[in-house]
């Protein structure tokens, strides 16, 4: 686009789509925006244009999306265009948010005196409706049905449909589907408590709030007179539950301005669908469509993948999809890389932001991006080591989690029992896995995405153990403890200005300069359960919706995007894992001789003691870098400084003390007293960042003592 040629005729900042969608007169406006393409720009801009033009005034004009985030982001452009400075103003909020407000405005209305309190958390309320059907109440199970009434509820399926619907959709149900449906329908009863009025949750405001428009003139009357204008970002995010309230907030009207991407549907799980954008310009036939393909986000190379990852889909979603043009500057092309195994992989990214961050990308430009959870633990490892600080966004670090801390509280319990025999070497692993068997470890994966959260969880706990015992066949369950302990202190705490570890899922709307997205293996990406296995058909629908998480991802990243998979969990692990079928004709050359195009594929080599040279077993031995059991050859001074230097400096900054350097740091630096920055970044736990940061002030406590 030649932005001389059109900037006479356009508002500034737009393109010739972008200004279409924004100029459109009153009326249905549908924009089909692709990734990366402006569409929260062209929605703000639409709603200042008809302002300006005065079709509207700001007080009339109410304009939702789906998270508290996005709301606030809306309102910071409104604000930035100069929008309801004075007076009522725009009013930007989520559906929930919006149906809260005018719910309270007009409860004395619709239903008189009996009060309501707005239960916000469901769980105690499920936890008895499912105690009563006897089902169990632990946490993970009260947790899956909770999600499964919502999506009831967010699907407008009723109690006596649930099962029905259930079997018709092939649900993945939590439970037998008749009892999800008891559940479901005690939940209700249970809301309701006699005079002390009855408890509304999210999705009864929505139910609420459609219902006192639908059926009470007057309030629809006088809802219709205050609001003329409605505008729906990430619109193919809409449950049929949120679209009924739509409707009911339009009556006969037609001033409705959507704006969604259909191929990066990826919360089907909770009733969202793109059917209503998709079907749009039937519903309203006199609608003014636009579809947006510039990328403004992206590099055309990463555009081109993404292109092409989206152009493999199947299906009427797919159908829609629109090819992507980048707008950006030329950038490196994606890299593939496959490697033996998930620690060599973790590794060689670590190595990778590395080699950013000293380039000068910001820790917080660059992004981890993975499909579940549990995959976050071997990559918290493998940053820690290096060094680099990290935040996981959207979860919680991998030892902090519920069901890992149970899980280390179990096996600490039957360390302490004496009636265990002492259990080394693969004994250890049966062992572990008997201990977490009650806490939902099962042979097989569990149904419902708490309970799999939770089993994924527990096996990345077996596979520790597992990894523990192929580095030292005698260790014993004190041994595997002293490990975890060590690796859960290792970690570095939450930091805002770290590398950003993140699920697919919770990655959407973001943006980073560089990308990494890991663990792309079938099984993982797509994840198992749609697969099917002997007793069961793979699920098109849901492996469609896999392949849009990669499409999300991919798009992601501005500049630099990196793609990777490993062939075994652990070191030396049996090779059994594929590389995800989504990358198959995407990958640059294909030949097995050159498949594993590792940029850095690193050496398999296991560090080793700087004292007696053999290789270095468990994490106190390998931050140290001696055995521990070979003579320390500490200057008891240097420690001493170190740790008066580490106080003074924590304090200052306002920070733990270990967040500037662990124990084990300080140790191995008083040990070796490196004089130059080279011998302090060979030691682990010192990175780019931490050289950066503390460098000079420990080389000079080092110097003064070498000297
Ligand atoms: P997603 O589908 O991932 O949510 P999106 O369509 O919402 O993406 P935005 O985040 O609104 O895209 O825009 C992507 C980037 O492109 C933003 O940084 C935005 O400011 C920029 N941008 C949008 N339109 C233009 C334009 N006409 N000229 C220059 N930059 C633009
Ligand atoms: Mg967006």
């Amino acid at each position: 686009m030649s932005v001389d040629a059109t900037s006479a005729v356009e508002p500034a900042g737009l393109d010739p789509e972008q200004t279409a969608a924004v100029v459109a007169p009153r009326g249905p406006v549908c924009v089909l925006a692709g990734a990366g393409t402006g569409k929260t720009r062209t929605i703000t801009r639409r709603i200042a244009h008809l302002i300006d033009r005065g079709h509207v005034a700001p007080g009339q004009v109410l304009a939702v999306t789906f998270t508290a985030r996005a709301a606030g982001e809306m309102r910071g452009r409104l604000r930035g265009l100069g929008i309801g400075a004075t007076g009522p103003q725009v009013q930007a909020r989520t559906f929930h948010a919006a149906a809260l407000r005018q719910l309270r405005y007009f409860w004395p209305q619709v239903v008189g005196d009996t009060p309501w309190q707005l239960l916000d958390r469901k769980f105690a309320v499920v936890s008895a409706a499912a105690g009563r059907v006897g089902l169990s109440t632990e946490r993970d199970s009260v947790r899956d049905l909770a999600s499964e009434i919502e999506w009831a509820k967010a699907s407008l399926v009723a109690p006596e449909d649930y099962a029905r619907t259930a079997a018709k959709l092939h649900r993945d149900v939590p439970a037998d589907a008749e009892k999800v449906a008891r559940v479901y329908a005690g939940y209700e009863q249970l809301k309701v408590r006699g005079d002390e009025g009855m408890l509304l949750d999210f999705d009864d405001l929505l139910l609420h709030t459609a219902a006192a428009l639908e059926e009470h003139t007057a309030v629809a009357e006088e809802f219709r007179d205050r609001y003329r204008c409605f505008v729906v970002d990430e619109y193919q995010d809409v449950t049929p539950l949120q679209q009924r309230v739509l409707d009911a907030w339009l009556g006969d009207r037609d001033d409705l301005t959507v704006v969604g991407d259909a191929n990066q549907t990826i919360y089907s799980f909770t009733g969202a669908t793109p059917r209503y954008l998709l079907d749009f310009s039937r519903t309203y036939p006199d609608a003014t469509v636009v579809r947006l393909e510039r990328d403004y986000r992206s590099t055309p190379q990463v555009v081109s993948l993404a292109n092409r990852v989206i152009g493999a889909a199947r299906g009427r979603i797919a159908g829609t999809r629109l090819q992507l043009v980048g707008q950006r500057p030329d950038g490196p092309e994606p890299t593939f890389a496959e490697y033996d195994d998930e620690p060599a992989e973790a590794d060689a990214v670590a190595r990778a932001i590395t080699r950013l961050l000293a380039s000068g990308v910001p820790a917080s430009e660059i992004a981890i991006l993975y499909r579940i959870n549990a995959q976050s633990e071997v990559h918290e490892e493998a940053l820690t080591r290096h060094g680099i600080a990290y935040q996981v966004r959207g979860g919680e670090g991998f030892f902090t989690r519920a069901e890992v801390r149970q899980g280390i509280a179990a096996l600490r319990q039957a360390a302490g029992r004496d009636d265990l025999p002492d259990t080394v070497g693969p004994d250890l692993v049966t062992l572990v896995r008997a201990v977490l068997a009650p806490l939902g470890l099962s042979d097989e994966e569990p149904a419902g995405t708490q309970a799999r959260e939770r089993w994924a969880s527990l096996t990345a706990l077996v596979q520790l153990a597992e990894e523990q015992v192929a580095q030292n066949e005698t260790i014993g369950l004190d041994g595997l403890l002293r490990e975890l302990s060590l690796r859960a202190e290792a970690r570095h705490p939450p930091v805002v200005e770290g590398v950003t570890l993140a699920s697919l899922h919770a990655a959407k709307g973001l943006e980073w300069d560089a990308v990494f997205l890991v663990g792309l293996t079938d099984g993982t990406l797509p994840i198992a359960h749609v697969l099917g296995d002997s007793s069961s058909a793979p699920d098109t629908a849901g492996i469609e919706e896999e392949r849009r998480l990669l499409y999300v991802g991919v798009t992601r990243a501005r500049v630099h995007l990196e793609l990777s998979w490993a062939l075994a969990r652990n070191e030396g692990g049996r090779r059994s894992r594929r590389r995800s079928r989504f990358l198959h004709g995407l990958v640059p050359d294909e030949s097995p001789a050159s498949r594993i195009a590792a940029p850095a594929k690193p050496s398999k080599k296991r560090p080793r003691c700087r004292l007696c040279g053999k290789p270095l077993i468990g994490t106190t031995a390998t931050m140290l870098g001696r055995c521990e059991s070979c003579p320390a050859d500490l200057d008891v001074e240097l420690l001493d400084a170190l740790r008066e230097w580490r106080l003074l400096t924590s304090r200052e900054l306002k920070v733990p003390a270990y967040v500037v350097f662990s124990d084990n740091t300080l140790t191995a630096i008083a040990e070796q007293c490196p004089v130059d920055e080279a011998a302090l970044v060979a030691i682990p736990g010192i990175g780019p960042k931490k050289l950066s940061t503390y460098g000079e002030d420990v080389l000079s406590l080092c110097r003064g003592r070498a000297r």
